[in-house]
C-alpha cells in the first residue's frame, strides 16, 4: 500500500516556479529522506503534503485520500500526517502536557484524562516524562523538538513529515532528536525528513531523494546516493555537504 501518491505536482508563487512537476511514491512504513540545496522547494513540498500550501496543479493522494476533491475532508487527512518544524512551533502559554493534549481534546479524538494518560507515555517514550508540568521556555531546544515530536504521536497518525527538525539546534542536542526519529522509524512509523544530516540519511533512511532547483534530480539507496551519485548536480552538493 501506499502512504502517499504524488503526482504531476507543479506549485508556482507568482511567476515563480517553485516545483516543477513532481512525482513521489512512498510507500508504507517507508523513510524517504530529502536532501538538497536551500531553496530547491523541499519545505514547499513537505507543506504541498499536507496542504499548508495550495498545489498550482497536480494530484496529491494521502491514505488514499485525494487532496484536490473538494469532497474529501482536509481536517480529516491532516490528523493522519502529521509535521515536525524546524522551529517547534509549540504554544508559549500552555505547560508541555497542555501542547500534546490539546489537539487530540479539542478534536474529540479523547477525552481530557485519555489525553493526559496519553501525554504521560509519549513524554516518557521521548525522555521527558519529568517536563510533564513544564512550561516550553524552560526546555533547552532539544527538549522543545521532542516535546513537538510527542505532540504530533498523539494524534496517532500514518504519517510523520518532518522539516530540518535539527537545523535550529546546539550540536550537542541534535543526537537526543535523531534517536527518538530512528526509533520511530525502526517502529514502522512512514516518515518523510528534510535534513542535512548525512549520517542519518545513511543509517535510517529507505530512499534518499536529491532535490534542486524544483526537480527531484535523482534518488535511490542512501548506497547508490551517497556512494555512486550519477547526476553532477548531486555529486556537487554531496562534496559540499560531506
Ligand atoms: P527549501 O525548503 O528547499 O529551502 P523552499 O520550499 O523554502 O525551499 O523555497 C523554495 C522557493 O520558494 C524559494 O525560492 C522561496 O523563496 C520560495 N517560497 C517559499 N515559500 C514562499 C512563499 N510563501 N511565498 C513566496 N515564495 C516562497
Ligand atoms: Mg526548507
Amino acid at each position: 500500500m501506499n502512504r502517499i501518491e504524488v503526482s504531476h505536482l507543479i506549485k508556482n508563487y507568482g511567476s515563480n516556479e517553485v516545483l516543477k512537476d513532481l512525482d513521489l511514491t512512498v510507500g508504507d512504513n517507508e523513510v524517504v529522506v530529502m536532501i538538497g540545496p536551500s531553496g530547491s522547494g523541499k519545505s514547499t513540498f513537505l507543506r504541498c503534503l499536507n496542504r499548508l500550501e495550495e498545489p498550482t496543479s497536480g494530484e496529491i493522494i494521502v491514505d488514499g485520500y485525494n487532496l484536490s476533491d473538494p469532497k474529501s475532508d482536509l481536517n480529516q487527512i491532516r490528523e493522519k500526517i502529521g509535521m515536525v518544524f524546524q522551529h517547534f512551533n509549540l504554544f508559549k502559554n500552555l505547560t508541555v502536557a497542555e501542547n500534546i493534549t490539546l489537539a487530540p481534546v479539542e478534536l474529540g479524538k479523547m477525552t481530557p484524562a485519555e489525553a493526559k494518560e496519553t501525554a504521560k507515555k509519549l513524554l516518557e517514550t521521548v525522555g521527558l516524562s519529568e517536563k510533564f508540568d513544564a512550561k516550553p521556555q524552560s526546555l533547552s531546544g532539544g527538549q522543545k523538538q521532542r516535546v513537538a515530536i510527542a505532540r504530533a504521536l498523539a494524534m496517532k497518525p500514518d504519517i510523520l513529515l518532518f522539516d530540518e527538525p535539527t537545523s535550529a539546534l546546539d550540536p550537542e542536542m541534535v543526537g537526543d532528536v535523531l534517536a527518538v526519529m530512528k526509533r520511530l522509524a525502526k517502529e514502522g512509523m512512514t516518515m518523510v525528513v528534510v535534513t542535512h544530516e548525512m549520517g542519518f540519511a545513511k543509517e535510517v533512511a529507505d530512499r534518499v531523494i536529491f532535490m534542486a532547483d524544483g526537480h527531484i534530480v535523482e534518488q535511490g539507496t542512501p548506497q547508490e546516493i551517497f556512494d555512486t551519485p550519477q547526476n553532477e548536480r548531486t555529486k556537487d552538493f554531496l562534496n559540499k555537504v560531506l
